[in-house]
């Protein structure tokens, strides 16, 4: 089993070898941001439909402030670990620093599998984990967003339970939450069209056609909207999976109608408008682009050597192993990393907490122009990181992060 956090443990020590490691002031440093500054860890009891009560292990894991309060999702998942979450935390205070976002990083969850629950038992199991983690969290200390499995309803009920807690409305401490309830414009495809942002700043520089060919693993928030822009873009998805399988169409897929399809049987599994595979087929289309948009470790020695495409756009946090990584190189496959690719989701969680705090609200055009500035200038600045120090684009973005990083520790 790949331990998360020690792939990015390793990712920080490969950046940190090209930011002057001998000088003992940055590696004192580097040893402080190793470790995560907070760790919280809450057991939670909630009343379920039944009258019975069940215990959830939750957590809330403060990596790094130096650049501002703490801010990073929240992840509803049964394998959700203390290990993953920490590595998780520590990708948010990267991926911060390499948009430039005056924030640190954090990252929570609850050990949980909110599809065999009621409305009504996910409702509570956030209630329960905001007061749990309450005394921790706030505005200016530590702002929740969204991840796996949770979305505007559970980052509402967030800011409505922290709310009864301090007494006053205090929208700004968590974001994604339903527009009219202080949400911001474009937050439910901000991921992806931050992404997009990155893929249209990067493809003339990394050759990719205008009609490539695309493969995604995972079919969520985050690569449903991907997929939907490349198409509308001109690229053609030719395959997709979920949880349980993938569906391939080398004319490429229909993805409104594979959504709608998701929707009503609750996968993708015999879609009319393609064959369906088993879930790992997705790596090994060839395609031009893949773009892993699951969970972490999916790409791994095992499969690593099999993925045919060019360029790999990572979309979900931390999917390709240090081991899978070092075979990618080897190949020449091109790899734009987490950091960078996915940062758009945060980067509008910050506009929604400045809105939150300003209480304003922005049009979608003003925040996606912003958005767009922003990872722009991200993506040339890894490139151009990547291109001094003769690295991968992942060392790259660990570099001009790390360098911001330092410099705020100071
Ligand atoms: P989501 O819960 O909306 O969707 C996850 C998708 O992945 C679902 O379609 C699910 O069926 C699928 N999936 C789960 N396990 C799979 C597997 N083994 N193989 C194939 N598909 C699988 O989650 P999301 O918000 O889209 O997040 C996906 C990834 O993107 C995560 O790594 C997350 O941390 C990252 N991310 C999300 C955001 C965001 O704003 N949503 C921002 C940054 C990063």
């Amino acid at each position: 089993m790949i331990n998360p956090f020690e792939s990015a443990m390793a990712q920080l020590s490969k950046a940190a070898s090209f930011i002057g490691k001998s000088d003992p002031k940055v590696t004192e440093k580097l040893e402080i941001l190793k470790q995560p500054q907070r760790i919280l860890n809450v057991t939670i009891p909630v009343k379920m439909d039944n009258g019975k009560i069940r215990i959830f292990q939750g957590y809330r894991v403060q990596f790094n402030n130096a650049r501002g309060p703490y801010k990073g999702g929240t992840r509803y998942h049964p394998q959700v670990e203390i290990e993953e979450i920490k590595a998780l935390a520590f990708w948010m205070v990267f991926k911060l620093a390499v948009v430039d976002v005056p924030y640190g990083g954090g990252k929570g969850g609850v050990a949980v599998d909110p599809r065999v629950h009621s409305k009504g038992e996910v409702e509570r199991i956030t209630r329960a984990y905001t007061r749990a983690i309450a005394p921790v969290i706030g505005p200016t200390v530590d702002i929740p967003g969204p991840d796996v499995n949770t979305g505007e309803e559970v980052m509402t009920i967030i800011a409505d339970e922290y709310s009864k807690v301090v007494g006053k409305w205090t929208p700004g401490v968590s974001t994604g939450k339903y527009i009219n309830r202080g949400g911001s414009e474009g937050r439910h495809s901000a991921t992806a069209q931050g992404a997009w942002y990155v893929f249209e700043a990067l493809a003339g520089k990394l050759d990719i056609k205008k009609n490539a060919t695309v493969a995604i693993q995972g079919f969520g928030n985050a690569g449903y909207y991907f997929a939907r822009l490349l198409k509308s873009k001109g690229y053609r998805i030719i395959a997709i999976s979920d949880s349980k399988n993938s569906v391939h169409n080398p004319a490429g897929l229909d993805v409104e109608a594979l959504q709608a399809w998701k929707e009503k049987k609750g996968s993708l599994t015999n879609f009319a408008g393609a064959k369906t595979f088993p879930r790992d087929a997705v790596f090994g289309v060839p395609v031009d682009i893949l773009i892993p948009a699951a969970l972490e470790n999916s790409l791994h020695k095992e499969n690593a050597s099999g993925v045919k495409a060019k360029v790999i756009f990572e979309l979900a946090n931390g999917p390709t192993t240090p081991e899978a990584d070092a075979i990618f190189q080897k190949k020449g496959v091109v790899v734009v990393p987490d950091i960078l690719t996915n940062a758009g989701g945060v980067t509008v969680s910050y506009f929604e907490w400045v809105q939150n705090m300003e209480n304003t609200h922005w049009t979608e055009e003003e925040v996606n122009k912003k958005l767009h500035k922003k990872m722009t200038k991200a993506a040339v600045e890894v490139w151009d990181a990547s291109r001094k120090y003769k690295t991968s684009l992942r060392i790259g973005a660990f570099v001009v992060a790390l360098g911001r990083i330092l410099k705020a520790m100071k």
